[in-house]
């Protein structure tokens, strides 16, 4: 027999999870399906953390949308009885004087008027000795960045879902899905159900979901690395060490955390190798791909190029071709939402999207414009 659901979440990750959380707490009836167990390590959102920050570079148009994002990671730390989800450290951005980091964090403080510390290179080491910048960068402080913990939000936004009665089918994978009049049936390797709406929020799955009726998305695969830093280990802990930010050279960028329990973790922000099919994808970081990573990290900290691996993962960006996201309703179709908030940069705004997703889904408008995001910008 088909069970019939107001909404049907497809993709219990980042986007799935939060909104399936804010479906299910405003009352309404809720499936959500994924072909694995969230939190899991196959996606987009698992290693132990995700950098935060409100000074936008990318564009200013996230700054309120990062806000609203902290409320609501609070709220869910409560909610939840879990603390610690996000934790602040500030965020150390480092770049040329024209470098698109610099130039767009100062634009995003003009906007908003939000507070921010230029850090002269005089004062720089003695402030964070751990940083080796080239001559001539500049260094500006977001003192309310952090990181979030990925994997104990999700599993946060869906017990939390759960409580307020989400029905959640894990290993479970949807073949199919057709719209049926004004609604949805959705056919998956254990059955099919019916539903008002439909939300497709399967990260770097997304295209084999939306097929021609979606939109232009192409997957990157990341490289992720864990290393033991030199010397005094309280140095490199949250408590003493920003996440941080840098533009080496034009466009390129690499970032980084505090010491965790997996170690210092960093990474090279985009540029990775083009991912045509996530079901034949090599999930491993080869010698070639960590090589890289060394390389460029040793632009901000020489020891990288010997210090100990402790850890490697990959892991999937989705990205649009103007690397900005994608909340629409698929053309044509009103009751088919596409969740696509990633191109490399989407876990801190999950809980805000998870937000707007129910409000358009339940309300018809959203509290934010989400214009930019739409299929057809
Ligand atoms: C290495 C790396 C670093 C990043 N760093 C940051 C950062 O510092 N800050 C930041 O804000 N963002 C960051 N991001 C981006 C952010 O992590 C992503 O935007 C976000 O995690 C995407 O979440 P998602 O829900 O779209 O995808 P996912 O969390 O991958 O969820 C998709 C889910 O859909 C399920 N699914 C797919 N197809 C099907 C199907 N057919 N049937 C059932 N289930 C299906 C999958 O199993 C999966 O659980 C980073 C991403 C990566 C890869």
């Amino acid at each position: 027999m088909i069970q019939t659901y107001d909404v049907i979440v497809v993709g219990l990750g980042a986007m799935g999870s939060a909104t399936a959380y804010h479906l299910a707490s405003r009352g309404a009836r809720v499936l959500g399906i994924d072909q694995f167990a969230p939190p899991h390590d196959q996606g987009s959102s698992h290693g132990e953390s995700r950098i935060i920050r409100q000074l936008y570079y990318e564009h200013p148009l996230y700054v309120p949308l990062v806000q609203r994002s902290y409320e609501l990671w609070r709220k869910l730390e409560q909610d939840a009885a879990q603390p610690n989800l996000l934790r602040i450290t500030g965020g150390l951005m480092l770049g040329h004087e024209t470098s698109g980091l610099i130039q767009g964090v100062r634009r995003a403080a003009e906007e908003h008027r939000l507070p921010f510390e230029e850090i002269p290179s005089s004062r720089l080491q003695e402030r964070f000795p751990q940083f080796m910048p080239s001559a001539g960068m500049r260094a500006v402080l977001d003192p309310e960045a952090g990181f979030l913990d990925p994997e104990r939000c999700i599993a946060a936004h869906l017990s939390l879902a759960s409580a307020h009665g989400a029905e959640l089918k894990m290993g479970e994978r949807v073949i199919e899905w057709t719209t049926v009049g004004d609604g949805v049936r959705v056919r998956t390797t254990q059955g099919s159900y019916e539903a008002g709406k439909l939300v497709l929020a399967a990260g770097p799955w997304v295209s084999e979901l939306c097929g021609n009726a979606g939109p232009l998305f192409s997957v990157e695969k990341q490289t992720v690395a864990w290393f033991q830093p030199p010397g005094e280990r309280s140095i490199w802990t949250p408590e003493r060490f920003p996440i941080f930010m840098c533009e080496f050279e034009d466009g390129q960028l690499i970032y980084g955390f505090p010491l965790l329990s997996r170690g210092w973790k960093a990474a090279v922000h985009y540029q990775g190798e083009a991912v045509t099919n996530m079901r034949d994808v090599r999930r491993t970081a080869d010698a070639h791909d960590l090589a890289r990573v060394r390389t460029a990290l040793a632009r901000l900290f020489d020891w990288v190029k010997e210090a100990p691996l402790l850890n490697s993962e990959t892991c999937f960006y989705t990205n649009t071709t103007d690397l900005q996201f994608v909340v629409d309703f698929l053309p044509g179709m009103p009751q088919v939402l596409v969740s696509s908030p990633c191109s490399g940069h989407g876990f801190k705004f999950a809980c805000a999207i998870g937000e707007l997703q129910a409000q358009l889904l339940l309300d018809g408008k959203t509290s934010f414009d989400v214009s930019p995001f739409r299929i057809d910008r």
